[in-house]
């Protein structure tokens, strides 16, 4: 804490306690309000501890000095220590440079420079002893270095920090125009931390500190900044990934805690009439021995009294809307409505009809809700869930909303979980005053770390197998010259019965160009499949929902053979006849939407075929994608891959709840740190679930703020 005066126009002064770190970056030397509106601009960077936390994406080793006569290469930094032993300005104008003779015993330099001539001229004629430092490379067969930088080598560096390791850190086009550049982040950082060091608190108890034989905050604050050695730059990243991780962790299970301590749920104790008549008599298939496993897990759970967080993880098409039912069965068994919650409108209008098919011979009362829905509706909607008409509700965001009143809701299942953040699932807690049982359904398989990490406050079930007599998709990557090869392939399969997607790519920013591609390949669909042997359908998010299922309810009925459309079809419809599914442009897909996209075919018992359509030149991480894809049907694996390849951040849309803005872990690469970091979290609430005890105050402390954080981010997102 310290006291911070203002000194007002009026000329009043105003002070206020402030911690240091929480001072507006604008206040710190050299900054002021217009850096500081770049700072926040392009690097997010409002207060001097987002600016403790910009850290430098890479070092320039100066820890070594090395001989002229050790180069070998160019292309990297070194630095050497001698002597000038003399210089000129040599050219005219333009060409006007300075070139000055260096020596260190082992071999000679020239350095040059092309501007601030006269300044580089007056510090030459000062001193003729120096460090040089910068990229040498090779000239007429001698080695030179142009700009380099010359550092006294008798000045001890009076900065307060190690100058072995130079940071670098990264930069904008405009922020280097006001003068936002690496060095200068850096000498903004030295700053700070020589204003800052001695205030950085400790957030780890000493004791894990002591055991893991991790560096203080404060040193590997310092350190990955201006790293003294490379042992502590490791050391120092190590110990900020730990952080990072380790509290996310705690984090999550002190969630689940809470939850599961505190909350007793509701108690579905029996199985009743609901259930069994359907099972005997209207179950339209025979369960899978996953889908009757997780039915097992998640019985156990909401008959045990205790509230249920439980996330389903199973690919697409695995079956989960049907086990999710089962489960709504009982919970109207035992008195209880239930609600499934979906992303998007489409979504929630496909589980609605797709509900409502399934028990459309028995007496439960399924309803809608989105943002379209009618006011005059609502009302009647409102009514019925108010005085316990309706057993399930299927709709969006819209079910969160606080008119809509359960008159005893026992079980929400979320769909498509990871655009539903922790803030979402704690609302839907609130809907009753007993906690209903929460179960998530995602149909992107996540990898084990991601998991723990992003749900580490849920149980998991898995449906790890596809119905039976399903084939195994068979995907191809083609390119433009093989697609008469393709248009063939089609007629075939249209002769035989089957019905085709064809998927163009849609992003936002160019819905129009996208939308122009659409229509092109529409033109050219037209001209190879001829109407009327041919019909041919279009959807796209910009058609009224009226057009839409038109269209759609044709494609269902089998009087459409090609549906051409964009990715609505994602989340879209269950079509057993269709077998083949034709991406356009599939460079411009990610891993994990592809792999949505292929399983809209496969569903029936013929086989299905998925055909990725590219451009010639592709990026190396394209090829890499459509390799995974073409190797794998296993979402497990691709969802893997795409971590990998993508990090966690663009994953699943995870970029926008903000929980997993990791600067420096890698769900991907860091797997043993979150299984380590989980497993000392639980082993530390534990001992002390609320972390009381007196040497786990400073974690409880930071924990507080970080879930005062999240709360923020949860109200503006
Ligand atoms: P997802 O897990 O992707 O939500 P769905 O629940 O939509 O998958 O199921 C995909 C298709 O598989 C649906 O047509 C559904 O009726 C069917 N299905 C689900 N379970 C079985 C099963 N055990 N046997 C046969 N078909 C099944
Ligand atoms: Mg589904």
């Amino acid at each position: 804490m310290y006291t911070k005066f203002y000194f007002c126009r009026n000329g009043f002064i105003k002070y206020m306690q402030v911690n240091l770190l929480e001072t507006p970056i604008e206040y710190l030397k050299g900054v002021g309000p217009k850096k500081a509106e770049i700072f926040k601009k392009e690097f997010d960077i409002f207060l001097f501890h987002d600016l403790l936390h910009y850290y430098p994406y890479r070092y320039v080793d100066k820890s070594q000095i090395h001989t002229v006569r050790s180069i070998e290469a160019e292309g990297g930094f070194m630095q050497f220590k001698g002597k000038i032993t003399s210089y000129e300005i040599l050219g005219e104008r333009q060409a006007k440079r300075l070139s000055a003779q260096f020596t260190d015993d082992t071999g000679t330099l020239e350095l040059v420079w092309f501007n601030s001539l006269k300044w580089v001229e007056n510090i030459l004629a000062e001193k003729r002893e120096f460090i040089v430092f910068g990229k040498p490379s090779l000239f007429n067969n001698s080695w030179n270095i142009a700009h380099p930088e010359l550092l006294d080598p008798e000045k001890q560096s009076n900065s307060g920090v190690s100058m072995a390791f130079q940071p670098l850190y990264s930069s904008t086009e405009k922020a280097k125009k006001s003068g936002l550049d690496s060095r200068s982040i850096s000498k903004m950082v030295i700053t700070l931390l020589n204003q800052a060091r001695d205030i950085i608190t400790e957030r780890l108890s000493e004791e894990v500190i002591e055991k893991y034989k991790l560096l203080s905050l404060r040193e590997a604050l310092v350190n990955i900044h201006y790293p003294a050695s490379q042992d502590l730059l490791s050391k120092a990243i190590l110990r900020l990934k730990f952080d990072e991780l380790f509290f996310v962790q705690l984090h999550m299970l002190t969630q689940k805690q809470i939850h599961t301590q505190r909350n007793s749920g509701h108690l579905f104790a029996t199985v009743g009439d609901t259930l069994n008549i359907y099972y005997k008599n209207y179950l339209p298939f025979e369960l899978t021995n996953s889908q009757k496993r997780v039915i097992k897990e998640i019985r156990a759970d909401v008959g045990s009294g205790k509230q249920m967080n439980r996330l389903l993880q199973g690919d697409v098409g695995s079956g989960k809307t049907i086990t999710a039912l089962l489960v709504m069965l009982i919970a109207k068994d035992n008195g209880y409505q239930s609600c499934i919650m979906a992303p998007t409108e489409i979504l929630a209008q496909q589980h609605f009809d797709s509900i409502t098919k399934l028990v459309k011979d028995m007496p439960v009362k399924v309803c809608f809700l989105a943002g379209s829905t009618k006011t005059a509706q609502r009302r009647v909607l409102f009514e019925e869930l108010q005085n316990g008409k309706i057993d399930i509700l299927i709709g969006t965001h819209a079910l969160l909303e606080n008119n809509v009143i359960f008159s005893n809701l026992g079980l929400v299942v979320i769909d498509e979980q990871h655009r539903f953040g922790v803030e979402q699932r704690a609302k839907m807690w609130k809907k009753n005053n007993i906690p209903p049982h929460i179960l998530v359904m995602t149909a992107t398989p996540i990898p084990r770390t991601l998991a723990l990490t992003l749900y580490g406050d849920l149980d998991v079930s898995v449906i790890d197998e596809l119905p039976k007599g399903r084939k195994p998709i068979v995907t191809r990557h083609l390119f433009e010259k093989n697609r008469l090869g393709m248009f063939g392939f089609m007629q075939k399969e249209i002769a035989a019965g089957r019905q085709i997607f064809v998927v163009y790519p849609l992003i936002k920013e160019s819905e129009k160009m996208d939308l122009f591609d659409l229509m092109a390949g529409y033109d050219l669909m037209a001209d190879c499949f001829p109407n009327p042997q041919y019909q041919i359908g279009i959807v796209h998010g910009k058609m009224k929902t009226q057009e839409k299922d038109f269209v759609m309810n044709r494609f269902m009925k089998g009087e459409i053979h090609i549906l051409l459309s964009t990715t609505v079809i994602e989340v879209g419809i269950d079509v057993p006849n269709a077998s083949v599914m034709v991406i356009e442009n599939a460079e411009r897909f990610g891993l994990s939407q592809l792999h949505q996209l292929r399983g809209r075919v496969g569903r029936g018992a013929e086989q299905s075929y998925c055909l990725l359509m590219t451009k010639h030149e592709l990026t190396s991480e394209s090829k890499q994608r459509l390799k995974a894809l073409v190797g794998t049907n296993d979402g497990f694996e691709i969802a893997n891959i795409d971590l990998r390849m993508r990090g966690p951040g663009d994953l699943q849309g995870t970029r926008q709840s903000g929980e997993l803005d990791f600067k420096l872990a890698d769900l991907a690469k860091d797997e043993k740190l979150v299984v380590f970091t989980r497993n000392l979290a639980k082993k530390i609430l534990e001992e002390d679930s609320e972390l009381l005890l007196p040497k786990n105050l400073l974690m409880r402390k930071y924990l507080h703020e970080i879930i005062k954080k999240q709360q923020f981010y949860g109200n503006i997102s």
